[in-house]
């Protein structure tokens, strides 16, 4: 495959963007990789400048569930299109997504913000506001956005509060936030034990993504629930990912747990710039303008993005796709575990609905230092063969996958082949 264009608008670029990109991963520097420039796509297909296509495993991080370029979701887009952009000014259709929402989730109130990272920072503001109380309990490996907070992973042990994970996060603020191991009940009892009449919230991905794909345990996950009960912390769930990703009531629907407070973005936008937060009406009336808790923004709840995410929602419901995506996800990964066993790869694999992941380990993963252990090098060489052969899955072995209801089983049988004959070439 050539990538020429694709070089040339990467230095392009990089003359006017900070590293050539407007997020850090996009820059392939985790597989040293040049970054491709996409120009088009449609159903599982993705095209890029240099006119090479690829069979997408990212589906723009999650939102292209329905496949690119939905007809249903462009049609809801044009309607709106034609009646105005944004007006600064409540509309009916944020309300409609609202309860859309709401239909699918044990929460009474939410509001819309922009990404997934202004709903996980307006989640913890509300959580401190609403306590009364400073200290953030996160889980090392999960992401929630670049919020200032949670931009923090372990300290060296467990009452250690931990150092800021970049420059520019005063460690002043980052001292309030605890990131404890993922998975690990005894770590979360002895940090509750001695601080829990501080901690405002527990933040946790329950199907974590962003250390690859490791789903909580249960027993950890309710941990997490009747801790937070006891000590008056305010549990969040966030479920910018797998919400709507990996069943229509997210990882709290297959758990069974609900949450104080559940951020979403992602899916909820249809391939727009969205993210909520929402929870129980004793929490969320204290925002702004009925409480004191400040909180607002110029684009939120966007007519476009209102129109394409209500669209998207509502398809979704009405199929449900949920079982039929996890059990092509499997199909996917089951064929490429043997095709790895063959060459004596290790492979390990799993998948909640149309979220997935796979590690060139022995056993799955439970925790980011697992992960950490999981081989980089040969990842690296695989990935790089299988985006030469038309296969474009995360390029980190810290990312997860994502599968599409246009990844029909010839899309699959194709893919299947490409990663074989790429393995072919390492
Ligand atoms: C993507 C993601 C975010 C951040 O969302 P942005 O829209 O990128 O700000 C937060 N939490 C989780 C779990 C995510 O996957």
């Amino acid at each position: 495959m050539k990538f020429d264009k694709s070089k040339a608008l990467f230095l392009e670029a990089q003359k006017h963007i900070p590293g050539g990109v407007n997020s850090p991963v996009r820059a392939f520097k985790n597989i040293d990789g040049n970054p491709i420039f996409f120009q088009s796509a449609n159903g599982p297909y993705l095209t890029d400048a240099d006119g090479n296509k690829f069979i997408d495993y990212i589906g723009s991080w999650g939102p292209m569930i329905l496949g690119h370029s939905n007809p249903i979701i462009l049609e809801a887009i044009k309607a709106q299109l034609e009646l105005g952009t944004s007006y600064g000014a409540p509309t009916a259709i944020e309300t409609d997504l609202a309860a859309l929402i709401k239909s699918q989730y044990k929460l009474d109130k939410l509001r819309m913000v922009n990404s997934g990272t202004e709903a996980t920072m307006s989640c913890i503001r509300l959580a401190r506001g609403a306590t009364k109380k400073d200290k953030i309990i996160k889980f090392t490996g999960c992401y929630h956005g670049h919020v200032d907070s949670l931009l923090v992973k372990a300290g060296s042990g467990v009452s250690t509060f931990g150092l800021p994970d970049s420059p520019g996060v005063p460690a002043s603020l980052a001292k309030h936030t605890a990131s404890l191991e993922y998975n690990n009940i005894s770590e979360v009892q002895d940090f509750m034990q001695s601080h829990g009449d501080s901690v405002a919230a527990i933040i946790v991905e329950p199907i974590a993504g962003n250390m690859g794909y490791i789903p909580g345990n249960e027993e950890f996950l309710l941990f997490l629930r009747s801790t937070c009960n006891q000590y008056g912390s305010v549990l969040i769930f966030d479920e910018v990912m797998s919400g709507f990703r990996v069943a229509l009531g997210g990882a709290q629907q297959l758990y069974g747990i609900t949450p104080d407070l559940t951020a979403f973005g992602k899916v909820i936008g249809g391939g727009l710039p969205v993210g909520a937060f929402g929870g129980k009406a004793s929490l969320m009336n204290m925002l702004a303008p009925d409480g004191p808790i400040y909180q607002a923004g110029t684009l939120s709840g966007n007519p476009l993005a209102m129109a394409a995410g209500g669209a998207l929602i509502r398809e979704l419901i009405a199929q449900d796709p949920f079982s039929l995506l996890q059990t092509r996800a499997n199909q996917l990964l089951a064929g490429m575990a043997e095709i790895f066993n063959l060459k004596d790869i290790p492979f390990v694999y799993g998948a909640s609905g149309g979220m997935f992941g796979f590690f060139l380990a022995e056993k799955m993963p439970n925790n980011f230092n697992d992960v950490l252990e999981t081989n980089s090098d040969l990842f690296k060489r695989i990935y790089l063969a299988c985006l030469e052969e038309g296969i474009y899955f995360a390029p980190s072995k810290f990312e997860a996958g994502f599968i599409s209801t246009t990844h029909e089983d010839e899309i699959i049988f194709k893919t299947l082949e490409k990663v074989e004959s790429g393995l072919r070439r390492i």
